[in-house]
C-alpha cells in the first residue's frame, strides 16, 4: 500500500526528519489560507500515487497566496497518468542548492534492509540506475545491529556532503530508518533531500510503501489507504480476498497459488503471450470465488483468452470446473478459454468442462501454448 507524499512526510517528521512547513487543501480557497499562513513563496503539489508529478505539470511554484490559489485551481481536478488530483499539498518553497536521493528498501537477495543514497537526487532513482549506476551507493543494514552511526557518517562523506551538514544528515538517515522499521515499510524514500541556501537539510519529497502483509499491525496506517491507488478490479478482488494484480497483456490467468501463478505467467510469456493479470484464487476456492474471479478477468476488454491453471489439493478440480460454468452462465462472453486441471477430482473436473466445450490440457506448457494460439484467433 502506497502512502501519499504528505502522509509519508508527516511520518518522517514524527521520526525527527525535517520537512517543509505546509498543509493539504482540497479547494483553491483552502490553498490560499495555507499559503497566507506560510507567507512568501510556496509550492503547490498534486497528491497522486504516481511518480514524476513534476514533469506532468503537477508541481508548481507560487510567489504568493494569490498565485497559490490560482495554481491550486489549475492542479485540482487535473489528470496525472490516469489519476485525478483531489488534494494538493501547499509547502513552503525551499531554496534548493543540492538534491540528494535517500531511500530504504528490503534487499531480497541480501535478506536485509539496505539504505540507498545518491548525489543525483531529484530524478527517479530507476533512471539514475540506468544512466549513472556508479552514482548509487548501497548500504546493507544488519537486521540485528540496526543502522550504525559510522555507516550514516560514511554515507554522508560518500555523498560529498560538507562537514557542517554531517550531523544533520546522520539524524535524517536514522529518522528515515526508524520510520521504515516502525511502519513495516517495504520502501521509505526521500527524493529529493535538499541542502538549502541557508545550509539546512530538508525532505522536500517523501514516499512510503507499506507491506500489506504487516498492515494488520498498523490499524492507523491502514486507514490512510487511498482507494485511487487500486484499479476498480483490484479493489473488487481485495474485497473477496483474491490476490489480483492487473497487467497489460491479453491472456487472463486464473491460478491457485501465488508461485504457480508466477510460473503460469512465465510460461505464457515463453510461448509468446503476455499475461493480462496475476491472479491467485487461493487454496480451497469454491465455485462462487471462481465466478467472481472470472468476472474480474473478463472485465478487462484487452483479454483475448483465459488460461486456468489449477492444481487440485485442497482446491477440488470439479468445484473449479463448476465455478467456471456458473460464471459463464452469469457473464456472457466470446473469449475462448483453456484449462489445465490436475489433482483432486481432475477427471470429474475435465468431464464437466468437456460438456461445456471448454478444452483442457494435460500439461501447463500445452495449456499456455493453446491459450496463446486462442488469443491470436488460431
Ligand atoms: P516528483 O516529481 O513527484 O518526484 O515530486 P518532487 O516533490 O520530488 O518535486 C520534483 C522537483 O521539483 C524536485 O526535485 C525539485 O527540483 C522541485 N521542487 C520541489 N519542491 C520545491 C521547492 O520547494 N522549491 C524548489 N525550488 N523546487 C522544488
Ligand atoms: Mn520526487
Amino acid at each position: 500500500m502506497k502512502l501519499h507524499e504528505y502522509q509519508s512526510k508527516r511520518i518522517f517528521a514524527d521520526h525527527g526528519v525535517p520537512i517543509p512547513q505546509g498543509d493539504i487543501a482540497t479547494t483553491p480557497e483552502q490553498a490560499r489560507i495555507i499559503a497566507e499562513k506560510i507567507g512568501g513563496k510556496v509550492v503547490v503539489k498534486s497528491q497522486v500515487l504516481v511518480g514524476g508529478r513534476g514533469k506532468a505539470g503537477g508541481i508548481k511554484l507560487a510567489k504568493d497566496a494569490d498565485e497559490a490559489e490560482e495554481l491550486a485551481r489549475q492542479i485540482l481536478g487535473m489528470d496525472i497518468k490516469g489519476l485525478t488530483v483531489e488534494t494538493v499539498l501547499i509547502d513552503q518553497a525551499a531554496n534548493i542548492k543540492k538534491e540528494i536521493y535517500l531511500g530504504v528498501v528490503i534487499d531480497r537477495a541480501l535478506q536485509k534492509p539496505i539504505i540507498i543514497g545518491s548525489s543525483e537526487g531529484g530524478v527517479e532513482i530507476e533512471e539514475v540506475a540506468k544512466t549513472k549506476p556508479e552514482a548509487i551507493i548501497h548500504l546493507p543494514i544488519g537486521i540485528r545491529t540496526g543502522l550504525m552511526d559510522y555507516q550514516a557518517r560514511n554515507l554522508a562523506h560518500d555523498l560529498g556532503l560538507r562537514r557542517t551538514h554531517i550531523t544533520q544528515f546522520v539524524g535524517i538517515v536514522e529518522g528515515l530508518y526508524r520510520a521504515f522499521i516502525s511502519t513495516d515499510a517495504s520502501l521509505a524514500e526521500i527524493n529529493p533531500l535538499v541542502v538549502t541556501g541557508e545550509g539546512k537539510l530538508l525532505a522536500v519529497d517523501g514516499k512510503i510503501v507499506l507491506d500489506d502483509n504487516a498492515l494488520f499491525r498498523h490499524p492507523n496506517l491502514n486507514k490512510l489507504r487511498d482507494i485511487q491507488e487500486e484499479t476498480p478490479s483490484e479493489r473488487e478482488a481485495r474485497k473477496i480476498d483474491i490476490n489480483f494484480i492487473k497487467l497489460d497483456g491479453e491472456i487472463g490467468c486464473m491460478v491457485n497459488g501465488a508461485g504457480l501463478a508466477m510460473a503460469t505467467m512465465d510460461i505464457t510469456k515463453h510461448y509468446g503471450g503476455e499475461p493480462a493479470n496475476f491472479l491467485d484464487i487461493g487454496g480451497g476456492a469454491k465455485a462462487d470465488k471462481v465466478t467472481a474471479a472470472l468476472r474480474i478477468i473478463l472485465d478487462d476488454p484487452k483479454v483475448k483468452a483465459v488460461l486456468f491453471n489449477i492444481f487440485g489439493g485442497i482446491t477440488r478440480c470439479d468445484e473449479v470446473a463448476k465455478g467456471i460454468l456458473e460464471a459463464l452462465e452469469q457473464v456472457q462472453t466470446n473469449v475462448p478459454m483453456v484449462a489445465r486441471l490436475v489433482g483432486t477430482n481432475e477427471e470429474e473436473g475435465r468431464r464437466i468442462l468437456a460438456e461445456a466445450n471448454i478444452p483442457t490440457a494435460s500439461s501447463l506448457g500445452e495449456a499456455a501454448e493453446k491459450a496463446v494460439a486462442l488469443a491470436r484467433g488460431v
